[in-house]
Order: structure tokens, then sequence, then C-alpha cells
């Protein structure tokens, strides 16, 4: 029999409800049981591959190619359960689905409502999860929003229904509210009553609380939001304010007994529990040593959330190489401004300069100029150079330009007249209209060269990382660019696409087609995320080539 853990979330966003649940989920997981993590997006778009970093922060690719909110990204990181197209379910899904089924006849002739029929997919797609690993214990299902959004009804709806028919053993509500403090110090519990009283508006009422908050919620604080939401005290828990890494709170929750409380409510017998992940990724934390300074040369920079899993790979790789990472970020746009980029790259309030560039995936023509100039830089300087997506493009690019002297070299996504176009559109992508999902997306295999960085990484030929681009390096090139000097070190398992292109006579210049980021955990360090940052701590000691 499946478990099923809905969480929502009351009083405002943003109070992490992505890592309470994925925590939860590492908990669960950290006792043995087998978890799998469901996020419920109430938004129409059918996927989030197709909004501006700006409005939803980045998309995670999953292998087999879905293009999901970031949470999933959050999961990835915390717990081990398989990720899929099947994991994130959007309003523009389960509409699309129950409209097809509509014009198919299914519904033989019945009016289609929102009660049942959209309810109904939403509990089959949830199902569905849980029903496809048989060794399935518990699936946890972050439902996106805050209770009152008029569009998270629906999925509020099939998740009491999924209690109700379920039976309290084995689905329960773990709610997350904020605790606001006001001036004078004292805290608030007054919204988190009103949540709650939302959410039994909507008929669920929570098992579990747990409070976003600046400390630590006391005793007598606890007993009394208890009273008022007809909680158990011992069912009411604090996510307090960390000033260390999202990587203590699965402690913290430990500590309090998060899960020996959840797993009690669901009837479950409380397995050994082994936090050791946990515990040697605060070590690392607290024995890093010295700073690297890290510029991010990309075009959403005033959004943390546009790179997400970049930044959280780089802090892994700081967790790796006993390094804190300091992000140094850089607006493309104003490296193109600049006829001096020493006067931006070479310092940024780093006391010896920066030590490694990473220039991120992006679409667009805005800012490109300024990453070529970075490229460019880094090249010269001998600075590691780490290249994803575009920023591999990017580097091919600046050696058309730069080294092989063709003024006009371009990817005919910033340029569809360059005589040479360096990076181009694959020939089964040039018809291609629709913008949703008709990207390469998803994990593929890339096979690299013995002798080379990328090889060195992985310490493996073979290679299975993700994609999510539509351009190329265009093979008619290969020739000039490897005579020219440039190293093409990977290639997709047919040989037909380049996948890395590195630096010759640099100390560690590397781009990917693929994206490494969405692969790295603060457990498991994407390898080329922990040597590109290993390059740039061996450049600020000196010991660099
Ligand atoms: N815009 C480029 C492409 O579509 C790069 C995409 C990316 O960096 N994810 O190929």
């Amino acid at each position: 029999m499946n478990k099923f853990i809905f969480v929502t979330g009351g009083v405002c966003s943003s109070l992490g409800k992505g890592v309470a649940a994925s925590s939860l989920g590492a908990l669960l997981e950290s006792r043995g049981l087998n978890v799998r993590m469901v996020k419920c997006d109430p938004y129409i778009n059918v996927d989030a591959g197709t909004m501006s970093p700006y409005q939803h922060g980045e998309v995670y690719v999953t292998d087999d190619g879905a293009e999901t909110d970031l949470d999933l990204g959050n999961y990835a990181r915390f717990t081990s359960g398989p990720l899929s197209r099947a994991n994130s379910i959007t309003t523009g899904q389960v509409y699309e689905s129950v409209i097809r089924k509509e014009r198919e006849g299914r519904y033989l002739g019945r009016c289609v409502q929102v009660i049942p029929h959209i309810t109904d997919e939403i509990k089959g797609r949830i199902l569905a999860v849980a029903r496809e690993d048989p060794d399935t214990d518990v699936v946890i299902i972050e439902i996106g929003g805050t209770v009152g959004d008029i569009e998270s009804i629906p999925f509020l709806e099939a998740a009491r229904q999924l209690i109700h028919e379920s039976g309290k053993d084995n689905a329960i509500s773990v709610h997350l509210t904020l605790i606001p403090e006001v001036a004078g110090g004292e805290l608030k519990t007054k919204p988190t009553q009103h949540s709650v009283k939302a959410m039994q508006e909507q008929g669920i009422q929570p098992d579990v609380l747990i409070c976003r908050a600046p400390v630590m919620l006391d005793e007598a604080t606890r007993r009394k939001i208890a009273l008022f939401t007809n909680m158990d005290p011992d069912a009411v828990f604090t996510s307090y304010d960390v000033d260390t890494t999202i990587y203590e709170i699965p402690i913290i929750f430990f500590e309090q007994k998060l899960d020996q409380v959840v797993l009690k409510k669901m009837g479950v017998e409380s397995r050994h529990a082994d936090i050791t992940p946990w515990n040697f990724v605060m070590e690392s934390f607290s024995s890093r040593k010295g700073k690297v300074f890290i510029a991010i040369v990309g075009k959403y920079m005033d959004l943390h959330d546009a790179y997400k899993s970049v930044y959280e790979a780089l802090f892994h790789a700081g967790l790796a190489c006993g390094v804190e990472v300091e992000l140094v970020k850089i607006d493309s746009s104003r490296l193109e401004e600049t006829e001096n980029p020493d006067s931006i790259l070479g310092h940024s309030g780093a006391e010896k300069g920066i030590d490694g560039i990473l220039i991120p995936g992006g679409f667009g023509q805005r800012g490109i100029n300024g990453m070529i100039k970075a490229s460019a830089w880094a090249r010269a300087h001998k600075v590691p150079y780490f290249g994803i997506c575009l920023g591999m493009q990017i580097m091919v690019i600046d050696w058309g330009r730069n080294v092989l002297g063709w003024k006009d070299a371009d990817s005919t996504e910033f340029n569809q007249d360059t005589k040479h176009p360096v990076v181009s559109l694959l020939a089964d992508q040039v018809n291609v209209t629709d913008y949703g999902g008709t990207m390469r997306l998803g994990k593929s295999e890339t096979v690299a060269d013995a002798g080379t960085l990328l090889f060195e990484a992985y310490n493996e030929k073979r290679i299975f990382e993700r994609h999510r681009h539509r351009y190329e390096f265009s093979n008619k090139y290969r020739a000039e660019m490897t005579q020219s000097g440039l190293h093409l070190t990977a290639f997709t398992g047919d040989g037909s696409l380049v996948e890395c292109v590195e630096w010759p006579e640099h100390p560690w210049g590397l781009g990917v087609q693929f994206h490494p980021e969405f692969k790295s955990k603060p457990t498991g360090v994407s390898p080329l995320f922990r040597d590109f940052v290993a390059a740039a701590r061996d450049r600020r000691a000196g010991t660099g080539l």
C-alpha cells in the first residue's frame, strides 16, 4: 500500500516549500523507504519550457526530456528516486488531456466538469507515479502556490479526495506557513491560524505543520498554534532561518523528529535512520578553507533562481574542493558596453581578480557579444573557463572570430546571414514552428576522447548527461577549427555531433553542449563542476599551470 504526503503552503510564497518537501523526502529515504516526489503546478502552461527564466526561474530538465519546474531540481538534489515527465503535473497538461479525451468521446456524452473529471485526471496522474514501481513506499506531492489561490483549488480538491479515499493512515497533509516577526521581536501566529482555516475550508485538516520562522519556536508558541489549529503540539515543527546552507534543513527536521511523527501518523513502523550523508555535507561545509571567486556571465543575473542548478552545482563543487565559492554575477550586457573587459573581469570585488568564468545556458541575442569578450579574456589570460550549452557555443564563436579571424563568425540563432555560421541549426530543426518541447531534450550519450579534461573529470569514455538546445557546432567547420588548434574532445555516440570543445595550452578551458548542473548533488558533485572549481582554487593558490 502506498502512502501519500501532500505538502501545501500558506500565508505567502517563497517559504521554501520545495526544500521542506525534499528534506522530508531525504529523511524518509534515510530510513530506508522508497520515496517518489511529485510537483503539481497550477499554471496553465503545459510545462515550464516556454517560460522566461525571469518569470519562473530555471527550467529543470529530466532524463526523459521533460522541461519542468525548478522544484524538481530540489528533489533531485535531496532525494534519489527517479524523476521524469510523470513527476511534474501542470494545469495545462491536465486540461489538455481531459479535452483530448472529450474530443475522443471518452466521457460517453456526460458533461465534462472540474469535479470529477479534472480532479480524477489529477488523482490518476498521482496514482500513476505511485504504481510505476511496485516498491514505492511513499509519494510526496507538493502543490505549488499558496492555499487560497483560485488556480490551486482543483489540486487541493484532488488531495482532499485522495486523503479521504486512502484513509487517514495512508495519506496525510503537511502544511507550511510563515510565523512573521513584528517590530519588537514578537512572533505572530495569526497568519498561520488563518492559513490552516483556509485549508480546512478546502476540506483538509493538516496533520503536520511546518512553521517558517526566524528562530526555533518555543514550546508555548507551538502549543498555542496547536490549540488554534486542531493539531497535536508534537506535530508543529519549525523551519527556522539558517545562515549555513539549505542542506542543513534535513538535519534540523531530523532533530525535531519530523520524520518520526510523519511515519507514526501514517502507521509506518519507524526504522533506523542513517543521516550520515547529511552530516558529512555539513562537515565539508564547515571545514572549507579560503574562497574562490567565480564569475557567472549571463543575462538573467537579477534573479538567483534563473541559474539555480548552476549555482547549486558550484556550491557542491566548493564542498568537494574544500573552498567557499563566491559568486560574482556579471550581466553580460555590461561587458558588451565596455572597451576594457579587464575593468570588470580583472577585479569585480575579488582581491586577486576572478579565479574562473562560467557562461551558463541561454537563449536570444541580448548580451552575446559580452559573453564572447568574456571567453576571449579567459582564453588569453589563462583563467579557468567553463561553458555550458550556450557557453560552449560562445567559445566556438570566439574562436572563429578571434583565432581564425572570421569577424562575422556567429550562431545562426543570432545572425542568419553570417558567412561563417560556426553554430547552426540541425537539419531536423529547420522547419520546427512550435516552441514548446521541440528542442534536443533530455539524456543522451556523449563519448569522450581519452586524455582530455572531459575524460579526466568523469574517468569514463561514455558519459550520460542531459541536453536542452536547438543549435549545434557546425560540422562543416570541424576541420578548420581542429587545424587551428581547438580541441573537439567529445561527440555523440554516433559521432555526428560535437559535444565538447577544449582550449589548447590553457589550464582549464572547456565547453560542453549538455547541462551537467542538473545531475549535481551535495552528496555527489558533478565531476566537471568539481574540476572547474579545483582549477580556480589552484589558480588562486598560484599552483595552477
Ligand atoms: N540558445 C542555444 C541553443 O538553442 C543554447 C541553449 C542553451 O544554452 N540551453 O542551442
